[in-house]
């Protein structure tokens, strides 16, 4: 098993579902850290098969929203002083802004730049979607 020194203070993003941890490494820009970071990938996991894991050894300010949409199944833990001190469970966003661009290209948000686009979760068919607040047009996300 590969031994990585457990940081003493600051972020382990865990449960990443494996193959999402590169995804997430690079909306979080670690790669212009000045600081240690860790992306693990497939490490083994009792829960899911396989994982990846971020490590951050510094307090950065994190998106939970955009968490959320990448991944609905990770987990935020704080470290101080080789503790942790809080863990924080992220979701699928209700509501989301700016993320994402409404798929109508009629809508108000692709062509007003001052316009930021905004969607209230939807399921359509157990898929999940988004409603642009604009235009009621479902938009499935990528991003
Ligand atoms: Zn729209």
């Amino acid at each position: 098993m590969l031994k990585v020194n457990s940081i003493n203070c600051g972020i382990v993003i865990d449960h990443i579902t494996a193959g999402k941890g590169m995804k997430i490494f690079e909306k979080l820009k670690l790669a212009e850290a000045d600081f240690p970071v860790v992306l693990l990938i497939n490490v083994p996991s009792s829960k899911h098969g396989k994982k990846d894991i971020i490590k951050i050894e510094n307090r950065i300010d994190l998106d939970l929203t955009m968490l959320g949409l990448i991944d609905p199944t990770l987990t935020v833990n704080i470290i101080e002083n080789d503790e942790i001190v809080n863990k924080m469970h992220v979701s699928i966003p209700k509501e989301v802004q700016g993320m994402f661009k409404c798929k109508n290209p009629r809508c108000i948000s692709n062509f007003d730049e001052y316009v930021t686009p905004k969607f209230e979760l939807a399921h359509r068919n157990g898929k999940i979607r988004y409603r642009c607040s604009y235009c009621e047009e479902l938009t499935s996300y990528s991003i």
